[in-house]
């Protein structure tokens, strides 16, 4: 076995039983990154000079005996909108190119904390905006399963490492699948935590109320490890909510198959008219395996799954619109002003063309439409209209989850989990859907409820149509991550 071939428990068993060190490791996959980073195009920063250093210092740490976390000497790769101190934090956007994070994320605190080595910041769609890569300012990233191919969006720079062992795991983010769609298209396993269950402080904003961060890893078992790493109570997120980490037994999941009587609801409306056929079959025979491990499968309905994209491309824009009002030359990054004097006196001036010149077509498409939501006339017609359906979303969800007897006010007979596809589609061209918006927006057209209701759901490879990997995708109720990451391993194990 290769060294840029391992799970995180595998790396792990590794370096403590002394079979190679941490900058042998490290070196392994700055080698790779260097060999066949050129044709994907998974990274925008490289970090190599942090990585040999941090891992001395893993290497120091072993040699004089002491007891190592799972991740300590674990090479991981971050989506460059999330801040690492003293690197370069682009969000995929010229606005940003040249600018340097003056702090480290929650997330990244936490990593360093467990001693994790960081390769570098990838790609992604500008500002997370997309759902193929393909929106980043810098040029699109190849899926490895098929260069011709998009590796999905908008983490899609981070799927295309993992799945091209460029690293280890690596960190994404989720406001309507960005971490699932990509996770499903490069064949990797992605997790999406429940809102709050991961802070969001140092995340560069898409829309606040819908974004996570979440690993995506080789492995179920590694996207638990990740996940217990990030998660939790951070005082810097006032969204961020403190979990039982008790409970959650931190580290391996010990039981390979299913829970004892698990029920397991296929929702009518995931199974839509448009959906590729050969994508059906291959979920569908995936819910079969899961019948075959003893659950009970049943369908159910979540009735305004209609509305989801309309909901999640109003509230998501609209939040978009005021998340990027920051961007305008004087506080951040870019700016087409000269110097100050220049800025004071033609303020507007450099407010639009900074504006106008830094962001992309997407990004300002969606502030124009956030903007519109959002304006006096519209906001009762769009924005809150929307924020009610929302609600109801939520609770398609939530009486799928426990089905609340009407007249006798007493839960009963709801299911554990939800599956269904990641997307309707496998991996499509570069090009084939840049021209189309909104046959672009489709391609999350399973995954944007999710994050309107704020539950946890995990991608997981479980079939290929030609060499194309498609996505089981496992839907949790609030903060029953180990729930989802135990059927899915269950799969991974079984079948
Ligand atoms: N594809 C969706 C969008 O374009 C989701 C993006 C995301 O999750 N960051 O908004």
């Amino acid at each position: 076995m290769h060294l840029t071939d391992l799970t995180i428990t595998q790396a792990h068993q590794g370096l403590i039983n002394k079979k190679f060190s941490a900058i042998e490791l490290a070196r392994a996959y700055l080698d790779k990154i260097k060999k066949s980073d050129k044709d994907i195009f998974a990274y925008l920063t490289i970090t190599e000079k942090l990585a040999l250093k941090q891992a001395k210092e893993i290497d120091d740490l072993i040699s004089k005996g002491k007891r190592l976390p799972l991740l300590a000497g674990i090479p991981v790769a971050i989506k460059d909108n999330i801040m690492t101190e003293d690197i370069k934090c682009t969000a995929g956007s010229k606005i940003l190119d040249n600018y340097i994070a003056p702090y480290d994320a929650t997330v990244i605190k936490r990593l360093r904390g467990q001693g994790c080595i960081i390769l570098g910041k990838t790609n992604l769609d500008e500002f997370a905006m997309g759902s193929s890569c393909e929106n980043s300012a810098f040029g699109p990233t190849k899926n490895p399963c098929d260069l011709t191919r998009v590796p999905g969006g908008s983490s899609g720079g981070s799927a295309a490492a993992v799945a091209s062992d460029e690293c280890v795991f690596a960190l994404g983010s989720d406001t309507g699948g960005s971490i699932r769609l990509p996770a499903s298209f490069c064949g990797v396993v992605g997790l999406k935590p429940t809102y709050g269950a991961v802070s969001r402080y140092g995340l560069i904003a898409f829309a606040s109320s819908l974004d996570q961060i979440g690993p995506l890893a080789k492995s179920v078992e590694d996207c638990k490890i990740v996940f217990d790493a990030i998660k939790g109570k951070d005082e810097m997120d006032s969204t961020s909510v403190k979990l039982n980490t008790d409970l959650g037994r931190s580290g391996l999941l010990k039981e390979t198959r299913p829970p004892k009587n698990l029920r397991i609801g296929v929702p009518k409306e995931y199974f839509i008219k448009g959906m590729d056929s050969e994508v059906e079959k291959v979920i569908k025979n995936a819910i079969k395996k899961y019948e075959e491990m003893g659950a009970k499968i049943k369908e159910i309905s979540l009735p305004h799954t209609e509305y989801a994209l309309a909901v999640y491309y109003i509230i998501s824009t609209a939040e978009a619109s005021a998340n990027l009002a920051r961007y305008d030359g004087i506080k951040y990054g870019k700016s087409k002003a000269n110097n100050k004097q220049q800025a004071k006196n033609n303020l507007l001036d450099t407010y639009l063309q900074t504006r106008g010149e830094g962001f992309g077509k997407e990004v300002r498409r969606r502030i124009m439409l956030g903007t519109y939501t959002l304006s006096a006339g519209y906001y009762d017609a769009y924005y809150l209209r929307a924020q009610k359906v929302r609600t109801l979303i939520k609770q398609d969800f939530d009486n799928a989850f426990k089905q609340v007897d009407p007249v006798r006010k007493k839960s009963s007979n709801g299911v554990d989990v939800i599956l269904s596809s990641v997307s309707p589609f496998p991996a499509f061209k570069i090009g084939e859907k840049t021209k189309d918006p909104l046959t672009m927006y489709l391609s999350d057209i399973f995954n944007v409820s999710v994050n309107l209701a704020g539950l946890p759901a995990l991608s997981l490879p479980c079939g290929k149509i030609g060499k194309l990997p498609i996505g089981l995708q496992i839907i949790g109720k609030p903060f029953e991550e180990d729930k989802i990451l135990e059927v899915g391993r269950a799969f991974e194990e079984n079948v």
